[in-house]
C-alpha cells in the first residue's frame, strides 16, 4: 500500500483529510506534530501551546499531474519566561515564512531554471515570473547548513540568466549524489569573485568529497 507520509516527505506531519474533489487538484490538510519552537525573544525552547495561528495554504510537489497544496494552521506557543509572554509561531522544516510554497518545491523550480528561462518556467509550473523571482531572493538569502552534508559528489555551477527587473543572474550552485540534486547555494551575479568565495567557504572535510567531472 502507498504511504502517502513518505511520498509527501514533510517531516513532523499527521495528514488530516485529503480532498481531491477539484480536477487537478489535490488538496492536503496536515497537522504538524512538533512539540515546541524557540521563543522568537529569547530563543528558548517553548513547550506551552497557545492556539494556533491563521491557515496557511502552500503549493507542493505535483503527484501524476494534479497541483498538490498542504493547508495547515501553524501552532502557536507562549514564553513565561520573557517579559509580556510573547507568542511564537512554529514554522515547520519544510516551509520558509511568507512563502505561498513548500521549499522542496521552490527547490524544484530553481533546478527547473537551469537551461531555461523565467518565463518558460513560470508558465509551465503555473506561477508568476514575480513569484519565481521570491523564490530566488529566499533562496539566495538562505545561508547553507553545512552540518546536513556528508557528500558532495559531482559538484555543478550553472549560470541562470534572469534578464527581470532589477536582477540579471544568478549562479546556482548544485551536487549530484546518487542521482539526487542537493541546491548548496544560489548566489546572486555571475561574478567569479563571488563564485570562488562560495566554493573557499565549503569545509575542509567535505571538499575532499567533491568529485571530479
Ligand atoms: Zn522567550
Amino acid at each position: 500500500m502507498l504511504d502517502f507520509h513518505k511520498l509527501l516527505n514533510l517531516p513532523g506531519i499527521k495528514i488530516i483529510k485529503v480532498d481531491d474533489s477539484q480536477p487537478n487538484k489535490i488538496l492536503i490538510y496536515v497537522e504538524t506534530t512538533e512539540k515546541s519552537t524557540p521563543c522568537h525573544v529569547c530563543g528558548k525552547l517553548i513547550n506551552k501551546r497557545h492556539g494556533k495561528d491563521k491557515e496557511r495554504k502552500v503549493k507542493h510537489l505535483p503527484m501524476i499531474e494534479n497541483d498538490v497544496f498542504i493547508i495547515y494552521q501553524p501552532n502557536r506557543y507562549i514564553c513565561d519566561e520573557c517579559d509580556n509572554h510573547p507568542t511564537t509561531t512554529a514554522t515547520p522544516s519544510w516551509h520558509t515564512k511568507h512563502s505561498a510554497h513548500t521549499n522542496a518545491y521552490e527547490r524544484r523550480i530553481i533546478i527547473d531554471l537551469v537551461n531555461s528561462t523565467l518565463v518558460d518556467v513560470a508558465v509551465k509550473s503555473n506561477l508568476t515570473t514575480e513569484s519565481v523571482l521570491g523564490i530566488l531572493d529566499r533562496l539566495v538569502a538562505k545561508e547553507i547548513d553545512w552540518s546536513t552534508i556528508e557528500y558532495i559528489g559531482a559538484l555543478a555551477i550553472d549560470e541562470i540568466a534572469l534578464k527581470k527587473g532589477y536582477k540579471d543572474y544568478v549562479t546556482l550552485i548544485s551536487c549530484r549524489v546518487n542521482g539526487v540534486i542537493r541546491i548548496l547555494a544560489v548566489l546572486d551575479g555571475r561574478k567569479k569573485s563571488t563564485i570562488k568565495a562560495f566554493l573557499k567557504s565549503i569545509p575542509k572535510k567535505l571538499k575532499k568529497t567533491v568529485e571530479a567531472i
